[in-house]
């Protein structure tokens, strides 16, 4: 039986809106598409968060034994400074303000995003496709939707006529929108008066003789609208229709309502059986965005050098805070937050050190009976939590309980002896792999233990002479201070003294 019939993965579709039970198009593989980031500009941590969501979803099916085909797109022309194809070329702006060439500007802030990702230990997809790479297949897709009625070319620039689509499908089946309040809500634009309707969305846009990406194409020189990419890149790689699409919930609409109206129309079937939705990274409540101003780039988190910082974070930590709320929920940046999870990375990284080598003494005593109940049941219980909607908090829940039993078989060798072997070694399997496969929290170096012995070693020996000299204040305050960062002084007999981390 494959773990994927064992722990059956339900999730919450947006396009329902309910949690529903996953089931792939072709049993035992998974093809899922994830807009990806327009290299523009650095990446902050809102657009880090969004992307480990997908890589924990990833992760998760790829450990359930599915084949996954992760497709994640590079925007690298077309996204414009509106969402209403308004505005200059995000990419063209930034070469245009800092005299470069748009492929320079693409390559450095690439570079950055695989840096980031990187950093926090985020895969890489299968496949990493960009626009200007499938200028060709946009073309060919607008061509098409031209000749089945559902778009219109007017002055070298060719929108998609929205109303005609909607008289057999529904414009706003995701969103939960409906045209007529479309249409009545829009914002009047520069483009209006080439657009039949005002919610009618490009997919080729003229370009003007200053514009500096352009391409050729039946309808002139121009550049393809943002929508229709990932229209292109997605079914080129996953086919009509595919399992999963992903996204931030900020690219619901227009973005991905355009997505569907594009595919069905040209295809004739909903191109997405299972759309899923990340929530925002926030910052006192409102969503961390470069134009707001409140976002800092991970490197300044790492380091501690951004004005709203307190102090530096490791990648892990943050990795491990993001993780301690569901993905569909926002999160609130915060000091107090990350202090929070430092403290409780380090509980479950000192687990994992400790797993990795124990040992199991391989004779057993007394077997606990409790212990063959719980253990298993632990087990299970990662699996389950996973698996309902990749509910990363409830797992992290339960690897504290494992964390707490890997530390009393740590310090009571003994103990181990009333388990059985098989089940001790799927516990430390599932504990080393929950952390570093699924939930892709690698090990950090505790500390430089030799350091540390040492530095603690000169504090206890400023103590033993503060105590010859009946400095109680001074011995107690070494004692106190030092207990205030973790380490407990012991003290033994004939005034000896060891140190101990506290855990
Ligand atoms: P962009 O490069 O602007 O297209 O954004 C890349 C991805 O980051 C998109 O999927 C956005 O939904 C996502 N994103 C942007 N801001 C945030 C945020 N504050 N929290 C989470 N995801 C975000
Ligand atoms: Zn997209």
């Amino acid at each position: 039986m494959k773990l994927y019939e064992q722990y059956p993965v339900s999730l919450t579709n947006s396009l329902s809106g309910k949690k529903e039970k996953f089931e792939t198009l072709a049993p035992g593989f998974v093809g899922m598409y994830v807009c990806g980031p327009t290299v523009y500009n650095y990446v902050h941590l809102g657009n880090a968060r969004t992307f480990l969501s997908f890589d924990i979803i990833s992760r998760y099916l790829r450990s359930l034994g599915y084949k996954v085909r992760y497709v994640r797109n590079i925007t690298d022309v077309g996204h414009l400074e509106s969402d209403a194809d308004e505005g200059e070329d995000k990419i063209g702006k930034k070469a245009r303000l800092e005299q470069l060439e748009p492929m320079e500007i693409v390559k450095r802030y690439t570079e950055d995003f695989h840096t980031v990702m990187r950093h926090f230990n985020i895969l890489p997809p299968s496949i990493e496709p960009s626009a200007t790479g499938h200028i060709v297949e946009q073309i060919n897709i607008t061509k098409k939707l031209i000749e089945l009625g559902l778009a219109y070319e007017v002055n070298g620039s060719v929108y998609f006529d929205v109303k005609k689509y909607n008289q057999s499908n529904h414009y706003g089946i995701l969103s939960g929108r409906n045209i007529e309040d479309l249409m009545e809500s829009g914002r009047d634009l520069d483009s209006q008066d080439e657009k039949r309707e005002k919610i009618d969305f490009a997919l080729w846009k003229k370009a003007s003789p200053q514009h500096i990406m352009q391409w050729p194409s039946p309808w002139g020189e121009g550049f393809p609208g943002w929508h229709i990419e990932c229209t292109v890149m997605s079914t080129k790689y996953l086919g009509e229709t595919f399992d999963i699409h992903g996204g931030g919930m900020d690219l619901k609409f227009p973005h991905h309502e355009c997505e569907i109206a594009q595919a069905t129309g040209a295809n004739g079937k909903s191109p997405v059986r299972y759309w899923i939705h990340s929530n925002m990274l926030t910052v006192n409540g409102q969503k961390m965005s470069k134009s707001l101003g409140n976002s800092f780039l991970p490197s300044e988190l790492f380091s501690g050098s951004h004005p709203l910082l307190t102090r530096g974070y490791s990648p892990m930590t943050v990795r491990f805070f993001m993780l301690q709320s569901h993905y569909s929920s926002t999160l609130d940046f915060s000091n107090e937050a990350l202090n929070a999870a430092e403290k409780g990375f380090k509980k479950l990284n000192n687990a994992l050190t400790l797993i990795k080598s124990l040992e199991h003494p391989r004779k057993t005593s007394t077997i606990n009976s409790e212990f063959e109940k719980n253990l298993p049941g632990q087990i299970d219980k990662c699996f389950q939590n996973m698996s309902d909607d990749f509910n990363t908090a409830k797992t992290l829940a339960v690897l504290f309980e494992m964390a707490s039993q890997i530390n009393i078989w740590t310090s009571q060798k003994e103990s181990l002896a009333q388990v059985n072997e098989e089940t001790f070694e799927n516990y430390k399997s599932t504990y080393i792999s929950m952390m570093e496969e699924v939930l892709g929290l690698k090990e950090e170096a505790n500390h430089n233990n030799d350091l540390l012995d040492g530095a603690v070693n000169v504090l206890i020996g400023l103590r033993k002479k503060a105590r010859t000299d009946k400095n109680f204040a001074l011995s107690d305050k070494i004692r106190d201070d030092l207990k205030g960062i973790g380490i407990q002084l012991k003290d033994g007999k004939d005034g000896e003294m060891s140190y101990e981390i506290e855990k």
